[in-house]
């Protein structure tokens, strides 16, 4: 069984590398999540019911007022259109009242976008995949403020289409039709992650049989990576800014690494992760700490030994005192500072020590 699902593996960490892309730096700036949290201002009479709902000074001044009422909100980065989503989820978090603002509330969990070229039966598998996912997630507390929309098709003019429709940033044309393709040309299935969104691309040979497995693992990666965008903000990075990337984001591996060690979590939960370890460790002949590191930015996923190391690296901090739910004080974590110290604090060793024994 584990060796079946290595094999899986390799297409599926390659396929859903979480995209650095989606260039243009503009967010409506009245996007749902900034509705949310302006929202959650007026119910706390930190702002005025009439007061723009356009994102502003006035956003930045509430905040501050929210900082100095909820201890809870201490130290989270300055509100922006980016992450108001970890604002309007935290707030809600802190406050049971304010949880009736959070899209997923006042409108549906997942919004599902099918092509006409799925059938009744294909749409329902995706659902429940879906929820699947949800399902698991859910088990380590995990609540969702921010609409997902789930997209599928075998068609990949019409993902582009929908990816370009249903964007919270813009996307040229020819960049839709680019990442499209990069992930799902040529597979049997593909998906990625993208702010507020999951995208599915079918072959139209698929194999449906394999869903079960495959389609299932898929979507608790991909949900991981929205977990990750919803707590820390959704972001349009581009290639310029690595450093911001690297200090929003955090490396690539582990980005990566934390979705793959709950993808196997939430698909074989009984298997210890210490089975996983030495599975990923005797498939490569020796790993390199020092090489880890270097698998950070987002041109990494170019070393086809990517995807073993961030499985490796993965399933060894879930094997932590606090298992797969580090990843989650991590996320938090990184809402509020750079990578390193978070990384520090969640999982009780510096980066550094971590690369020194990695192996
Ligand atoms: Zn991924």
């Amino acid at each position: 069984m584990l060796r079946y699902l290595r094999t899986h593996l390799n297409f599926l960490s390659l396929l859903c590398i979480v995209l650095a892309f989606l260039g243009q730096k503009s967010v409506a700036s009245n996007s749902p999540a900034v509705e949310c949290f302006h929202d959650q201002a007026v119910q706390l009479g930190l702002m005025k019911p009439s007061a723009s709902i356009e994102f502003g000074p006035h956003s930045l001044e509430a905040a501050q007022g929210m900082s100095l009422r909820f201890d809870q909100l201490k130290g989270l980065r300055q509100i922006s259109t980016d992450n108001a989503i970890a604002w309007c989820r935290e707030l809600g978090l802190a406050d049971e009242t304010l949880k009736a603002f959070w899209p997923t509330k006042t409108g549906p969990k997942f919004e599902y976008i099918f092509s006409r070229s799925l059938n009744s039966g294909q749409q329902l598998v995706i659902q429940n995949a879906i929820l699947f996912a949800f399902t698991y997630f859910k088990s380590l507390d995990v609540e969702l403020a921010g609409t997902v929309k789930v997209i599928a098709s075998s068609d990949l003019e019409e993902l582009s289409q929908n990816l370009i429709d249903n964007s919270q940033y813009s996307i040229s044309r020819a960049k839709a039709i680019s990442i499209i393709n990069r992930q799902c040309r040529g597979r049997g299935l593909g998906g990625f992650n993208a702010p507020g969104m999951i995208i599915i691309c079918f072959n139209p040979r698929y194999n449906w049989r394999q869903a079960q497995v495959n389609l299932r693992m898929l979507l608790a990666h991909e949900m991981s990576h929205e977990i990750q965008r919803q707590m820390t903000g959704y972001r349009p990075i581009g290639i310029e800014s690595q450093d911001e990337f690297l200090d929003e984001v955090g490396p690539l591996w582990l980005v990566e690494g934390s979705a793959i060690a709950f993808q196997f979590k939430a698909l074989l939960p009984y298997v210890d992760v210490n089975e996983h370890i030495s599975v990923f460790r005797s498939d490569v002949g020796g790993y390199s700490g020092e090489k880890l590191a270097q698998l950070t930015y987002s041109d990494a996923t170019s070393d086809r030994d990517f995807p073993n190391y961030a499985a490796l690296a993965g399933h060894l901090l879930a094997s932590r005192a606090d298992g797969h739910r580090g990843f989650l004080n991590y996320w938090k974590l990184l809402a509020r500072e750079d990578w390193q110290s978070a990384f520090t604090n969640a999982f009780g060793l510096s980066p550094a020590a971590f690369y020194q024994e990695f192996q």
